[in-house]
């Protein structure tokens, strides 16, 4: 198997998109209406909203949100489009494209890398696409599990490879500042399809190079 690892890397080791353009749409979003929400948020846990601090609070809230939420309004399939034809038949394999999401249940974020292999049928995508992918799947309200499907239906759909494996870890903050407060643990989903579910050695030889050398779980 070859593995491909060609997108820039962040200092802290994850990975790079080839650009950082991507900006939402804020006319998709109701701003008013979410500054009027976190408003009415201060008031009801005992804040001041007028006091100066919190003033500038309620839009700095919603053009956060617009930005957070920026992928409710993108199609990720969008991203899948342009592929090439390759005869290929060995795993790529995209590792630790960063991502950050909000938890769906308490709107706090969960944030990490997602790692995605698949064995191309002739349809090669660039691999800056890949993250893309990840980018619009993770910035709405998530749970983690869902998109780590979504992102391993998109590719089997649109690129109708043999195989597809998805895995993300990412910490929940939702764990760790709140309820059971545990700091440091970080949940691991993953997604198998095609070759990759129904054989098992292909399977472990694809999370063999997922965590390679680095770790074991
Ligand atoms: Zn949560």
């Amino acid at each position: 198997m070859a593995t491909h690892r060609a997108l820039g890397k962040h200092d802290n080791g994850t990975l790079a998109l080839e650009d950082d353009d991507f900006l939402p749409s804020p006319a998709a979003l109701d701003l008013p209406r979410i500054e009027r929400a976190v408003r009415e948020i201060l008031a009801a846990v005992g804040e001041d909203p007028d006091r100066e601090g919190l003033r500038e609070t309620p839009s700095r809230v919603a053009r956060m949100y617009a930005e957070l939420f920026a992928g409710l309004h993108q199609d990720p399939h969008e991203h899948l489009q342009k592929f090439f034809t390759q005869e290929y038949d060995e795993v790529v394999l995209v590792r630790d494209i960063a991502f950050n999401s909000m938890c769906e249940h308490h709107l706090l974020p969960f944030m990490g890398q997602a790692h995605i292999a698949y064995i191309p049928n002739g349809r090669v995508i660039g691999l800056s696409k890949l993250a893309r992918v990840v980018e619009v799947v993770s910035k709405r309200p998530q749970v983690q599990e869902r998109m780590t499907e979504e992102i391993a239906n998109l590719l089997e759909e649109e690129l109708g490879a043999k195989g597809v494996a998805v895995v993300v870890e990412a910490a929940h903050s939702c764990m760790t500042i709140r309820g059971v407060r545990k700091p440091g643990s970080v949940c691991v989903t993953s997604a198998m399809k095609g070759v990759f579910r129904s054989n098992v050695s292909s399977r472990s030889e694809v999370m063999t190079l997922i965590y390679g050398e680095r770790r074991t779980i």
